[in-house]
């Protein structure tokens, strides 16, 4: 929108306030000279962790003070080169502490074998000791693990192999990210441009459907030609969650990723079950779609393109926080009065300036306010973004206010719940606010694609992930064609008779780097149904409700994330979550087809 500017040129309210972590760098470097001495304190305790409770509580105490100290020197020093990536001191001190903090895990990485091979007895006894009570959490923790460790010279191999196991997804990802080129195509101005991954959904998003469908064909034309290469590496990497599985005497793939965060396995087919009863608020999603592009049936390239255009009207800074914050009214005063301070004191890193990191995220630490950066560009969904980061920054603000450093963190389960609630509170806030149509709809078409792409589409994703692993599992070979036919049979359940059949879709297993990350994509879904539970409730009014999501907001890691989740209301080992979610989407749907006065 406007010319970029020059760091400095930028009004200091509008830049973050990193002068509380540390006022100068020689403050930063006197931090950073007392790492080698903590990390010799800390190393003093190798070899002695099973002489007595007080020494192992000695030693996890050295630990967080070790953890604590560097976060800390690292936040400041990423938060600084994100200002300005090509300010050469910036990226000196992110360089220095980045190979400082490999050094020390390095140093300290004999603890946990240490501590997982103590005897039974010397555990269980550590597990009941009053001295350990503070981090008898973390040491259930290692006694999970330790089931599933093998014996040290077996750990030895695998971790020898470690790296070598992780080349399929190495070689995808270098095959995809470099080496893969696509054509040139036209956009809709008739400009020349080379499809790229960054640029494909700017296609898709395209009103003109030659544009969308050149885009869509070159994607999947390309990939094709490089069929049995990218089933071989996806095939090595779903091999390689298996065999690591058995070996650690795991009933499955599946049940060895979801034990990293102990969720039961009934959460997983739990939530495919409950999306798959809800499929046909997605086809009638689908059929409205069809029928307000003027069309009989979509085709693939039909699924992005917005059904109402974003209105031109640009947003200020001050209005997008004004909105933010009343849209959170709901959440109570100390939480109001919280996000107050954050703009105050300077969370935010608002503008985009020359060299500044692009895109958003909240980060920080312990000891420093949890930051915000952003590329506000006074749009619609800047708003959102705001809303979205801002959550993140609540949460670890409560969490770090109200947990000890060792059990604030809290865990990728849970990441997006705060995030999302607060995009939902902005959405709800918005529509109310708003009466001007074209405005509602573009609202109530955007949060329709959020919950098809994060709630839809990562279940089938999910489904696809456990479907590959179990064939794997059974020893049936993952080759293109059994992954193209299997895909394809998917993704037709998940589209209905409103979307076309079209074959090149069958390759879309291809691209999708999230099917090499073990189990990850379903948490999307999960966490955004735990959002939607939440916002409900929350926008409801009942105060004991909001109690329990603030409790939520507070308890960092301090338990298992699906307990964390249950105490404050949400039970994502039942349906009702992810019901809801999808209710709101057949809601939504309903009212977007009388906004855009289609009937049906
Ligand atoms: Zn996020």
């Amino acid at each position: 929108m406007h010319k970029i500017q020059e760091r400095k040129d930028i009004p200091n309210d509008m830049k973050w306030d990193l002068s509380v972590l540390y006022r100068s760098n020689d403050e930063w470097m006197a931090d950073f000279g007392k790492l080698d001495g903590l990390l010799n304190e800390f190393l003093a305790f190798k070899g002695k962790l099973g002489e007595s409770a007080t020494l192992l509580f000695d030693a996890l105490k050295k630990d967080d003070e070790l953890d604590r100290l560097s976060e800390k020197i690292y936040t400041y020093a990423h938060l600084k080169s994100d200002e300005d990536t090509g300010n050469s001191r910036n990226l000196a001190r992110i360089e220095r502490v980045e190979s400082k903090l490999s050094e020390i895990e390095g140093e300290i990485s004999w603890f946990e074998p240490e501590l997982v091979a103590l005897p039974e007895e010397v555990f269980d006894k550590y597990l009941a000791a009053p001295e350990l009570a503070f981090y008898k959490r973390t040491l259930e923790d290692v006694k999970r693990t330790k089931s599933h460790t093998l014996s040290a010279p077996e750990e030895r191999v695998l971790g020898v192999l470690s790296d070598t196991l992780s080349t399929p997804y190495k070689t995808f990802s270098l095959f995809s990210n470099a080496d893969l080129k696509f054509p040139v195509l036209k956009d809709s101005a008739g400009e020349k441009k080379e499809l790229t991954h960054g640029n494909y959904i700017k296609f898709l998003e395209e009103p003109d459907r030659k544009v969308r469908k050149s885009a869509f064909s070159a994607m999947y034309d390309t990939y094709e030609k490089y069929r049995n290469t990218l089933a071989a590496t996806l095939s090595g990497t779903v091999k390689s969650h298996a065999v690591n599985a058995k070996l650690r005497k795991f009933p499955s793939a599946l049940a060895a990723s979801l034990d990293g965060d102990n969720i039961p396995l009934d959460v997983y087919d739990n939530l495919i079950k409950t999306v798959r009863s809800k499929l046909p608020a997605l086809f009638d999603y689908f059929e409205l779609r069809a029928r307000s592009l003027g069309l009989k049936k979509l085709d693939m390239f039909d699924m992005y393109n917005p059904l109402v255009p974003e209105s031109n009207l640009e947003i200020s800074w001050a209005d997008a926080c004004k909105w933010v914050f009343e849209a959170c009214k709901p959440m109570g005063d100390e939480y109001c009065s919280v996000l107050r301070t954050a703009f105050k004191s300077r969370w935010i890193d608002v503008m985009e300036n020359k060299g500044k990191k692009s895109g958003a995220y909240s980060s920080g630490c312990y000891d420093s306010f949890p930051y915000v950066l952003m590329n506000y560009n006074g749009t619609l969904n800047s708003v959102f973004t705001l809303a979205h980061e801002l959550g993140h920054s609540m949460h670890s603000w409560y969490s770090n206010h109200h947990q000890d450093f060792h059990y604030a963190d809290y865990s990728i389960f849970v990441a997006e719940v705060a995030s999302t609630t607060n995009e939902m509170l902005l959405y709800e806030y918005l529509l109310k606010k708003n009466k001007d149509k074209s405005f509602r709809n573009y609202l109530m078409n955007h949060l329709a694609d959020e919950i098809r792409g994060t709630v839809y589409r990562q279940t089938m994703f999910a489904e696809f992930e456990k479907l590959i692993h179990e064939k794997t599992e059974a020893s049936e070979p993952l080759t293109a064609d059994v992954l193209c036919e299997n895909y394809l049979k998917l993704h037709s359940e998940y589209h209905g008779g409103f979307v076309k059949a079209d074959k090149r879709v069958a390759m879309e297993w291809a691209r999708i780097p999230h099917f090499y990350y073990d189990f990850y994509v379903y948490k999307y879904a999960t966490g955004f149904s735990a959002a939607a539970a939440f916002s409900k409730s929350i926008i409801g009014g009942s105060a004991e409700k909001l109690h329990a999501y603030l409790g939520f907001l507070k308890a960092g890691d301090s338990m298992d994330s699906l307990d964390v989740l249950r105490h404050a209301g949400v039970d994502l080992s039942k349906p009702a979550p992810v019901k809801a979610a999808l209710d709101k989407f057949a809601e939504t749907v309903e009212q977007l087809s009388e906004g855009l006065s289609i009937a049906r």
